[in-house]
């Protein structure tokens, strides 16, 4: 999905710099123009921040109240079919995301990696308990992300007055990303006011 949206994007004259992490943003007495990256300064009218949690904002000092929500997520391999839909038990949910191709969520433990190893290898033990055929389930990897945990609801517009840097932050965002993505859009581009984002407008706008 995220790399179809990119192909799109780019067919429509985007430019998509992958592999590309921007370090900071660039500030022009005290109006951001632009962004630094890895691959150096790219300059900007709006800078469009939809990093998650935007740790790129803090220097702004708009209090954005997004948390931080660690998960962590592995990859198994299965018999296909073996998992049929999005299944969640004591301890862990999975679901297939393509022939014999799992991913489980694991339980978030804090500490070394030794305990996230374990907590990893626990609940595996438990979908292939809860499975026929399940013993033929096999731990791939597994990755803890951050997810962006708005305090008070989706956290979308302007968070400067110079309207140099917007923000879009939300959660359930693939649930919510077709409508916004679209609203976000039309009124970046249009400048049309979008009445359904008023109530998620950064506070300290
Ligand atoms: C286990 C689990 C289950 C979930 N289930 C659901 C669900 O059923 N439905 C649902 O709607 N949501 C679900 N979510 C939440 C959903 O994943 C998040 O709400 C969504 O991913 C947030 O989207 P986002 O684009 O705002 O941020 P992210 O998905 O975090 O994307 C941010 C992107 O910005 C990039 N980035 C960050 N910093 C920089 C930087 N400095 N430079 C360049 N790039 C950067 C990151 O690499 C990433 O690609 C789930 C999350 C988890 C972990």
């Amino acid at each position: 999905m995220t790399h179809a949206l990119a192909a799109a994007a780019g067919a429509h004259g985007a430019t998509v710099l992958h592999n590309t992490a921007v370090t900071s943003l660039q500030v022009t007495n005290g109006h951001v123009d632009g962004v630094l990256t890895s691959t150096g300064l790219h300059a900007a009218t709006t800078v469009v921040l939809t990093a998650g949690v935007p740790k790129l904002c803090e220097p702004l000092s708009a209090d954005l109240a997004i948390a931080a929500s660690p998960a962590t997520l592995a990859r198994v391999t299965a018999p296909p079919g073996l998992v049929k839909t999005i299944v969640a038990g004591p301890g862990f949910e999975v679901r297939e995301v393509r022939d014999g191709d799992l991913l489980l969520v694991v339980p978030h433990v804090e500490g070394t990696a030794a305990a996230r190893e374990q907590a990893a290898q626990d609940a595996l033990q438990h979908l292939q308990a809860t499975f026929q055929e399940g013993d033929q389930c096999r731990l791939l990897g597994y990755r803890t992300g951050q997810r962006p945990m708005p305090a008070h609801g989706p956290v979308i517009g302007y968070a400067t007055h110079d309207r140099s840097v917007y923000v879009a932050v939300m959660h359930s965002a693939i649930t919510l990303a077709p409508t916004v993505g679209r609203l976000v859009a039309d009124k970046l581009v249009t400048g049309r006011p979008a009445p359904e984002l008023q109530r998620c407008r950064p506070r300290a706008h």
